[in-house]
């Protein structure tokens, strides 16, 4: 593997051990676009008079999706924008509102699942806790949200001694419910705050109107609700009190690091590859086409949207399915044209129209390579290998919505960029995944391609996928973000000007 191709991986294996949730995965990729440049935008202010030629910018929702995007120096209004899409959720075990329980003398910890994940993968791993955490300050009155990231094995799921199971594992099937319960210790005698049932225990006890203020709580208190020695260890991590987690949104994740692999290295061993590899690649690219000098010459814009909610079908506030896009793509359609005057009022919406019209969307996730021990269950003329590049994903019922004339783009800038490009479909008696790109399609009007790199094992909590494919992906992003206004003008698709 060459030197460039190695220190993309390596950054990518940063990057994912630094991004167990959505939360740390928005956290990295602002931290990145900081470094380089990026002016952070809010969704609560007026943009008018803060965009400005020649210059980038982010802006999030709910700290979990973010769109950034760099205005060319000669980029005019109803220019055409370059986009790629992915997102930032993976499978994952996600920490129940009430999660304290004990049985047999351990500690429990109640989860749920979230999203589609190889959910048998997550037995006998050391896994420990990370997220979102609203802490209360009450000298100011403010709660603040604070990301939280525990570096050691906490819990585990115990899969059941071969010698006690009546079919020794011939089909390893298990309940969601009773059998998916992460172990967090032993109740000892001298911390024997958790009962085996303390939810009923103090059900029915709020009489509010005997309680003060202070005493009286809408919903049970995060101390009555979870388990005391692992709020302890949140506190730690942050440096507060535990009266002070007002609430929070934590999932468990491997504390095994994300690593190369391979006789050669020429794999990665990671979690989330589905779809940190996209987060990851488009912000590599997307800063290195906006960088100084480069930036300038550009007519179009280029922009990321990293979306939450993936995983459970986009349908959200900050998810690919909702307004978040959209009301930035409207905001940018109308402000961009002189940065002397607020051009909100004077604009029209068809400017939002002609720039759909001109503009393209890459959507990002990974793909399907083929696994040596069930080739059967791959197209046989249509099998990708790691390490060969990007998969362009075709589906005649529309699952990716790739046509003709996206091949037709992709392959003039994997010419340019000299990145080789794969083909898939799936088989005709196999479901078939699907990505951001139809619905993002189809509310925007705009031209859309799916693609991906291709990996092994999609979402099993440790996928394995090409080291050198990162370094290509990030090329062919930059080359397109690069390339596209002038590109985009060379493919006809509907005749007329
Ligand atoms: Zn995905």
């Amino acid at each position: 593997m060459s030197a460039s191709a190695l220190q993309q991986a390596q950054g990518f294996l940063d990057f994912v051990n630094e991004s167990p949730t959505p939360y740390h995965v928005v956290s990295t990729v602002k931290n990145e676009l900081k470094k380089h440049g990026f002016q952070e935008l809010s969704e609560r202010s007026n943009w008018a008079g803060k965009i400005k030629k020649n210059s980038k910018y982010f802006v999030t929702r709910n700290a979990s999706s973010l769109i950034a995007f760099a205005v060319g120096g000669e980029y005019q209004p109803g220019n055409g924008f370059a986009m790629v899409g992915g997102h930032t959720d993976s499978p994952v075990l996600r920490i129940k509102p009430i999660s304290k329980q004990s049985k047999e003398g351990y500690h429990q910890i109640g989860v749920e699942p979230y999203g589609g994940g190889i959910w048998h993968t997550w037995f006998d791993r050391d896994l420990s806790v990370a997220g979102r955490v609203f802490v209360n300050y009450p000298d100011t009155g403010k709660c603040v949200a604070k990301l939280v990231k525990i570096n050691r094995p906490l819990l585990r799921i115990p899969t059941l001694a071969i010698h006690l199971t009546k079919d020794r594992y011939v089909k390893f099937e298990f309940n969601k419910e009773t059998q998916f319960k992460p172990i967090a210790g032993l109740v000892n005698s001298s911390s024997s705050s958790s009962s085996s049932k303390p939810v009923e225990a103090r059900d029915g006890c709020c009489k509010g109107e005997e309680l003060t203020e202070e005493e009286f709580h809408s919903v049970k208190t995060t101390i009555e609700r979870h388990n005391k020695e692992l709020l302890d260890l949140i506190s730690q991590e942050l440096d507060i009190e535990p009266s002070q987690i007002e609430d929070f949104e934590l999932v468990l994740y491997d504390t095994q690091p994300s690593c190369l692999g391979g006789m050669k290295n020429e794999f990665i061993f990671s979690p989330r590859l589905d779809n940190q590899v996209t987060c990851y690649s488009a912000t590599e690219a997307l800063v290195k086409s906006a960088a100084d000098g480069k930036l300038a010459k550009s007519s179009g814009i280029q922009l990321i949207s990293l979306f939450d909610h993936e995983e459970i079908g986009s349908l959200s506030a900050q998810g690919a399915d909702s307004s978040f896009l959209p009301n930035v793509l409207e905001r940018l359609t109308r402000l961009t044209a002189n940065p002397q005057v607020d051009l909100t009022s004077e604009l029209p919406s068809s400017y939002f129209l002609t720039t759909m019209a001109k503009s393209f969307m890459i959507s990002s996730d990974m793909a399907h390579g083929v696994n040596p021990n069930y080739t059967e269950n791959y197209e046989a003329y249509n099998c990708p290998h790691l390490n060969d590049g990007p998969v362009i994903k075709i589906n005649a019922n529309q699952r990716y919505v790739t046509n003709s004339a996206g091949i037709v783009l992709l392959k003039k800038i994997g010419n340019l960029s000299k990145v080789p490009l794969q083909l898939f479909v799936i088989r005709n008696d196999s479901p078939c995944g699907s990505t951001i790109g139809p619905m993002i399609s189809a509310k925007l009007g705009v031209r859309t391609l799916d693609l991906g790199n291709p990996q092994l094992s999609m979402h099993s909590i440790r996928e394995t996928c090409g080291s050198a494919d990162i370094e290509k992906l990030v090329a062919l992003f930059e080359s397109y973000f690069e390339n596209y206004s002038t590109l985009e003008d060379t493919i006809s698709v509907d005749g007329v000007e």
